[in-house]
This record gives structure tokens, C-alpha cells and sequence, in this order.
């Protein structure tokens, strides 16, 4: 399998979104919610990058395509923290169709927040299905399945360090 994206460019991203997030939220205490299980790894190494008083909480959301341009999405864990007029940060692992993340939009809009922000570690834009632009990216990627770092197929791989491109041929 080719390497993608190694562990230390990884981590040179996060530093870099980090100090953006830490310059974009001065004065404010953001919550910076994981979606489980596949951004784990990005948003523990992110938020060791943010230099602020944040708080944490993790969200693990099933989204079910219909048809082209609509998705449902099931909290199979909602949030522990009340997030009424929270700065709110999602912090995704990969933004493909587009649909899981323009679906949750409209129902994190809905609770009452202060402010709503999306970041992924990666984002496939030439896979989108629907309009949807994470507020800040990690990296951009082509039409790849990639693997690692948080990122499965079938439960497995979420461990390696780096990022991959699976079965490339
Ligand atoms: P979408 O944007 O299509 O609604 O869905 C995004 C989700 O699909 C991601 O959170 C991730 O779980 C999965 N996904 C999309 N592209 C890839 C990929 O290249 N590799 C892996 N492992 N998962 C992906």
C-alpha cells in the first residue's frame, strides 16, 4: 500500500490548524466535538495544537444515503455536554459525497449554538454529491479510498500511523 500521508505531515497539519483555531476563537472557549470513531486520532492530536480554555465531547452519528442529495443522519451518541450557545467545532476524518456533514448541519443549526464551524483532516471534493465546504481542511485529497490514522475499512486499519491509499489498482 502507498503511503498518502505520513504521520509527521499529520501532525504539521494539526499544528498548522491548531494556531489558525487558536488565533480564529481568541477570547472564546470553543467545543471542539470528535465524530466517532474515525476522527479520533486527528482531533487528539488538533487539540493538543489549540491554545485555549476549549472543552471536548465526542458524537457518533450514522448517516443513511437515500437518494443522491439527502441523507438521515442517527445520533448512535449524542452529545454529554449542553451545547445551548456553544461555539461549536466538528471535527470530521474525511469529507467525501458531503452528505453525512450537509445533513448533520441544519440539526446542530437547530440546538440553539452560538456559532458552527466544520474541520476535516481530509476532504475529496471531486466526490461531492451535495454543496458542502469544511470551514477548514487538513488536506486535500484526489478520488482516493484512503486508510489509516483513524480511518477503517470494515473496523480495520485505524491504527497505523500514516495514511494510505488502499488497493490503488
Ligand atoms: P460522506 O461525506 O460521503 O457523507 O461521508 C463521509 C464518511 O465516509 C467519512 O466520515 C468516512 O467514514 C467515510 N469515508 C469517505 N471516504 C473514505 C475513505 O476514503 N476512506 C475511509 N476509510 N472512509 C471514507
Amino acid at each position: 500500500m502507498r503511503v498518502l500521508v505520513r504521520h509527521e505531515e499529520i501532525v504539521d497539519i494539526c499544528k498548522k490548524l491548531g494556531a489558525q483555531l487558536t488565533k480564529d476563537y481568541a477570547g472564546k472557549q470553543p467545543l471542539v466535538a470528535c465524530v466517532l470513531k474515525g476522527a479520533c486520532p486527528f482531533h487528539s492530536e488538533l487539540i493538543k495544537h489549540i491554545d485555549l480554555d476549549i472543552e471536548v465531547d465526542y458524537i457518533h452519528v450514522s448517516s443513511y444515503k437515500g437518494t443522491e442529495s439527502t441523507g438521515t443522519v442517527v445520533f448512535k451518541k449524542d452529545f454529554d455536554i449542553d451545547i445551548t450557545g456553544k461555539d461549536l467545532i466538528i471535527v470530521e476524518d474525511i469529507v467525501d459525497t458531503g452528505v453525512t456533514l450537509s445533513t448533520l448541519k441544519p440539526i446542530l443549526e437547530s440546538k440553539g449554538i452560538s456559532s458552527l464551524k466544520f474541520v476535516s483532516m481530509l476532504d475529496k471534493p471531486s466526490k461531492r454529491k451535495v454543496e458542502f465546504k469544511p470551514d477548514y481542511v487538513g488536506k486535500t485529497i484526489e478520488d482516493l479510498f484512503v486508510i489509516g490514522f483513524g480511518l477503517d475499512l470494515d473496523e480495520k486499519y485505524r491504527n497505523l500511523k500514516d495514511i494510505y491509499v488502499y488497493n490503488e489498482d
